[in-house]
């Protein structure tokens, strides 16, 4: 039988018109759709009523064995022959696991492509207002992840994390925010560094909230924040208040001494 092939697709971050014109055409053409809990219901809703879809969805504690039944599912389907596309929220090369999935389609000689998609850095601080850098206020941007073991301390190099000229985006970074806000004031970022977190951003049920590192994690807990959310740090988001162009929605958060 004729070898399929598994095409891993970034969705963006929620807003189906960010998809790629490739995305688009991939997911019309694919005979299955294996999907993560983070591509937008707007975005599942583009897949033809004929198409097989297969929920990825995995809780957080279980992530390796879930990962390693994807793996084998996606070698399985493809070796019946069809064109399947892995739909992942996002980018698939950013955090999302994207590449090890890859390297096991490599390893098992499954034919496979790669379509980039729109990360939440970018989708996330667009929708909300805020540009990555800015003349004047970043020369730069990291993403990292706010997520770590179960009673470990994130491993990250704070004091390199702390630099006021460089904008920080931290994805998962919601659990583990009182944390990652009082590591960065330790190593020296001012407490009155703005900072905001946006909330499944680029979909209509996109909210923000913002303020200062400092204030963050209860402006956040009490707006009852949850994932998928990002966390942008740094002076660029002083412009959110001047450049929401994206309707906030409601229950958004403005903490009016941080955003210009
Ligand atoms: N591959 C994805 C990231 C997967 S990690 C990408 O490129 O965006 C999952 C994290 O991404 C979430 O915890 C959250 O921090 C972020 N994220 C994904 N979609 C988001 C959205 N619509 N709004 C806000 N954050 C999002």
């Amino acid at each position: 039988m004729a070898l399929g092939r598994v095409a891993l697709v970034g969705a963006g971050p929620g807003d189906p018109e960010l998809l790629t014109v490739k995305a688009q055409r991939l997911l019309k053409e694919a005979e299955v759709v294996v999907f993560d809990r983070l591509v937008s219901p707007e975005i599942l809703n583009l897949i033809p009523a004929g198409t097989t879809r297969i929920y990825a969805g995995k809780a957080l504690s279980r992530h390796h064995l879930a990962q390693d039944e994807i793996n084998s599912l996606l070698v399985s389907l493809a070796r019946t022959g069809r064109l399947v596309v892995r739909l992942k929220g996002g980018d698939p090369f950013v955090f999302g696991r994207g590449s090890e999935e890859a390297e096991y389609l490599a390893r098992h000689g499954v034919p496979f492509e790669v379509v980039p998609g729109i990360t939440s850095a970018s989708g996330g601080s667009t929708y909300a207002g805020i540009p990555l850098t800015h003349r004047g206020h970043a020369t730069g941007v990291r993403y990292v992840t706010g997520h770590c073991k179960e009673n470990e301390d994130l491993a990250h190099d704070w004091r390199s994390l702390a630099d006021p000229d460089t904008t920080l985006v931290v994805y998962m970074g919601l659990t583990n925010l009182d944390q990652i806000t009082r590591q960065l004031m330790a190593a020296g970022m001012p407490a009155d560094t703005p900072a905001a977190a946006v909330e499944n951003a680029t979909t209509p049920r996109q909210r923000r909230v913002i303020g200062t590192v400092g204030s963050l994690p209860t402006l956040v807990a009490d707006a009852g924040l949850a994932p998928p959310t990002i966390v942008i740090i740094g002076k660029v988001v002083s412009l959110a208040g001047v450049l929401d162009w994206y309707q906030a929605g409601p229950g958004s958060v403005e903490d009016q001494s941080a955003s210009g």
